[in-house]
């Protein structure tokens, strides 16, 4: 019996991970839960999932779930303390990082530290704080396990190979709903346009990462600390129909590819049970049907977000910090529809251009250079309300 903690458990993967021990309940259990402030849904799979322990961010909100499951042997914390417990809770084996944002990062490490294996969603973790991360994993003796499709596509291509036998890795991209656009089309675009992705559900976040596509930014760096190779050794491919995960190319010119239909239940699934693979139901690729499979080039010019991605990747230190913080906040601003969607590229550009980099930033630095970018934000833009 597989032993799970899960850091957002409400959310968009949380529920899927939790899918998947409804379909093994008899290989994995739950035994810590956190979540935001979807304290309904999160007494549910209480119930369902019976957990020892629970997280909830506010403390106003963990006082109403604690009186409403009195009549469990569950405890409710609340705030990072509560975060941190749920990572480091004494019956688990791995923690499920399916938490948004770069309040991933002491959880993770907590984990870390207490010898749990990661199965990572939580990717502004690594972004930000993968200097810290990978060699901490490697100390305790730790698994980090992908999560994102892409990063467990290029797992799952090298299972057997060696990573020092990696020519570049392709990783593959819808281009989201607004491949081929051009910046006089994303300077009217809504948040409804931007939340419609073409292939995959997700979480809001996450979806107008993928329609700007920071998000590819974002899975570039996440690739560079996870494979242990440079940025630039790392290609973005459009692949429109979302078919190909990621492929890697070999030095000898082979290229593996690992495909299947739109489902993060498989990543999910194949963290949590590496190295087996188990049944998964659903929809098989039918070659026939599909016809052809498409590829292009990103356009970086109009998705500047990819372009400044890799700068800040070349870059590093606390760099890929204010990429990471100031996109946070303009995406939060853009989803409260106080910023246009073309700003978002802006307040990362200004953010980057006003920031004096620190090099190989401790987490403290991570943490005071991620409240210095909204603090510049709001010094700026002038927002009526902040973050
Ligand atoms: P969602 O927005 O759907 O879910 C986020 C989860 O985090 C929710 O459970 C939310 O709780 C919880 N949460 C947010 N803030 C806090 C907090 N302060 N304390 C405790 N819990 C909190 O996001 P996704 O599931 O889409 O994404 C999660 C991570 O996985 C992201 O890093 C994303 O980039 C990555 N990822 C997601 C993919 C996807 O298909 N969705 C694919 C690959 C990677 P609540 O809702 O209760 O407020």
């Amino acid at each position: 019996m597989k032993k799970i903690g899960i850091l957002g458990s409400t959310g968009s993967i949380g529920t899927q991970t939790l899918e998947v021990v409804r379909s093994y309940c008899n290989d994995l259990q739950v035994t810590a839960l956190a979540a935001g402030n979807n304290i309904e849904l999160l007494e549910q799979q209480i119930r369902e999932f019976r957990p020892k322990l629970v997280a909830v961010w506010k403390e106003e909100n963990a006082a109403k779930l604690r009186r409403a499951v009195a009549d469990l042997d569950v405890t409710v914390v609340s705030g990072m303390d509560g975060l941190l417990e749920v990572a480091v809770q004494k019956d688990s084996d791995i923690l499920v990082t399916a938490i948004v944002g770069m309040i991933g990062i002491q959880p993770t490490i907590a984990a870390i530290q207490a010898g749990k294996d990661i199965a990572l969603a939580n990717k502004e973790t690594l972004v930000t704080a993968g200097h810290i991360i990978m060699p901490l994993a490697k100390k305790h003796q730790v698994s980090i396990l992908p999560v994102d499709s892409e990063h467990s596509a290029i797992f799952q291509c090298l299972n057997g190979e060696r990573s020092k036998q990696i020519d570049k890795i392709l990783l593959t991209a819808s281009g989201g709903p607004f491949r081929g656009k051009d910046s006089a089309f994303l300077e009217t675009v809504t948040v409804k346009d931007a939340l419609k992705h073409p292939n995959w559900s997700m979480g809001r976040k996450i979806t107008i990462d993928s329609a700007s596509m920071v998000n590819k930014g974002l899975e570039v760096m996440e690739a560079k600390w996870l494979f242990d190779v440079e940025i630039d050794d790392v290609e973005v491919v459009i692949q429109p129909q979302s078919v190909i995960h990621s492929m890697i190319q070999f030095v000898d010119g082979a290229v593996m590819a690992q495909l299947g239909t739109p489902d993060m239940k498989l990543p999910i699934q194949y963290a949590l049970f590496y190295p087996e693979r188990r049944f998964l139901g659903g929809e098989r690729l039918d070659f026939g049907a599909l016809g052809a499979l498409h590829f292009m080039k990103p356009d970086m010019e109009v998705f500047r977000g990819l372009a400044m991605a890799y700068q800040v990747g070349r870059d590093g230190g606390s760099l890929p910090t204010v990429f990471n913080a100031a996109n946070e906040y303009a995406v939060a601003k853009f989803l409260d529809e106080k910023i246009r969607f073309l700003e978002i590229y802006e307040m990362i550009e200004a953010c980057i251009e006003a920031h004096k980099k620190i090099e190989n930033p401790t987490v403290e630095e991570i943490l005071a250079t991620e409240q210095w970018t909204y603090e510049y934000i709001e010094s700026r833009w002038k927002f009526e309300h902040s973050c």
